[in-house]
């Protein structure tokens, strides 16, 4: 392996440990729930999800969008990190630490 390989390879080691580095605008998503699996995604700073609860409540939200939230905290933009008042009160498991 040549040494620019390698410098990019211990570059790519040191992006990972900084997720803020990384925006994500969209992503669609097969998300393994403990009844079936949904279809979650981000469009357009919109979530959406396959699963009935997101879809029958106006809420906007759903556990699963928020589990993804938690998840991918430090890469979406503040304004789609947290859907409604009900996970404002939360800590942001994983977000800025
Ligand atoms: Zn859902």
């Amino acid at each position: 392996m040549n040494s620019s390989m390698i410098g990019k390879i211990e570059k790519a080691h040191r992006y990972a440990k900084e997720p803020e580095r990384v925006r994500i605008d969209s992503l669609q998503t097969t998300f393994h729930g403990s009844h079936d699996d949904y279809r979650v995604g981000l469009q357009d700073g919109q979530w959406s999800c396959s699963c009935h609860a997101f879809s029958s409540h106006a809420l906007g939200t759903c556990a699963h969008v928020m589990a993804l939230q938690q998840l991918l905290a430090p890469m979406l933009e503040p304004d789609v990190r947290y859907s409604t008042e009900y996970t404002a009160d939360l800590e942001p498991v994983g977000a800025l630490n």
